[in-house]
């Protein structure tokens, strides 16, 4: 049973959950735009996630941010659910309306889109390859490949990847590629969709000759220092290479515009962040 204080409106719901910034920046957003409400973390149990989901938005939230590992198991209790989030099956945001329906969102995609238009890092036709086959994964494929880019993804459980490159080819070219195929392919993007990066561990064994000086490695984990990935991207010769701060930030602000109908402006906590 969750009890709110009467100005908790907003939570993200994760296990683990220490990680998350997003208290941070919705907190931020609610002060600068003089709204009385706070948004706090919750570490959600594995049986009893829906439950506590429900009994959240029963007491009176108003909006919440879903992640790891729940995107996708939190599909079954919308009621409506975005065209973003119907075609990903994996949601990140949810919003009860004022008849009390349950909304589900996903904002990851337009986030991590955003951020590498913005670092000026993607080109249409770029080869992308995603590491993990994930809720977070799932929620990047359509709009990269809709923005005109290819997909390979592989995943430590290869079934999952070869699901979703089944899933998604209606949009465009996405294939599954088994780690020892990777270096038959010439990828300008790689991303790190996995989430070995809380353990600090490494995502997967990836050939090293499919790096190179030019190749841009982002992973979409973060941390107040680089991330194994970014460790392990740089020792072998990749020099762009990024977190997952500016997806962060972007996919907040389509979830905050989805709750609030204000979209914020992401410059001050961006630098807040950074530094
Ligand atoms: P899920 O739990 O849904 O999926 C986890 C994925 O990581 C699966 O593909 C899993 O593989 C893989 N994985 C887990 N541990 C390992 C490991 N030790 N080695 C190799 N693969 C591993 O998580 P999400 O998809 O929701 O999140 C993934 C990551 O993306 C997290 O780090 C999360 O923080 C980050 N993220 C960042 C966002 C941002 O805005 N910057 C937004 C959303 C997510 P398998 O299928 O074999 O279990």
């Amino acid at each position: 049973m969750i009890n709110l204080n009467k100005n908790i409106y907003y939570a993200v719901f994760g296990n683990p959950i220490n990680h998350s910034k997003s208290p941070k920046i919705h907190n931020f957003f609610l002060k600068k735009y003089d709204l009385n409400e706070k948004y706090i973390r919750i570490c959600a149990s594995k049986k009893f996630f829906l439950t506590e989901i429900l009994s959240f938005f029963k007491n009176g939230g108003k909006g919440a941010n879903i992640t790891l590992p729940f995107k996708e198991k939190v599909y079954s209790i919308c009621t409506n659910l975005t065209k973003r989030a119907k075609i990903s099956g994996s949601i990140n945001t949810l919003k009860k309306n004022y008849i009390g329906e349950i909304i589900g969102d996903n904002t990851d995609g337009i986030g991590l889109l955003t951020d590498l238009k913005f670092k000026n890092l993607i080109n249409k036709n770029d080869n992308i390859l995603i590491l993990g086959a994930g809720g977070a994964a799932r929620g990047i494929i359509y709009p990269l490949l809709k923005f005109g880019c290819n997909i390979y993804i592989t995943n430590r459980t290869i079934k999952k990847a070869q699901i979703l490159s089944k899933k998604f080819r209606k949009f465009g070219y996405i294939k599954c590629l088994k780690l020892h195929q990777l270096n038959k392919n010439k990828f300008q993007i790689i991303i790190n969709a996995t989430s070995a990066g809380i353990s600090n561990n490494s995502p997967l064994v990836i050939p090293s000759d499919i790096f190179n000086k030019k190749i841009i490695c982002y992973d979409m984990f973060y941390g107040n220092t680089d991330t194994f990935f970014m460790k392990f991207c740089k020792k072998l010769g990749a020099t762009r290479v990024y977190n997952g701060i500016g997806m962060l930030v972007n996919q907040a602000a389509h979830s905050f515009f989805l709750w609030t109908n204000i979209f914020p402006n992401i410059k001050n906590i961006l630098d807040i962040l950074k530094n």
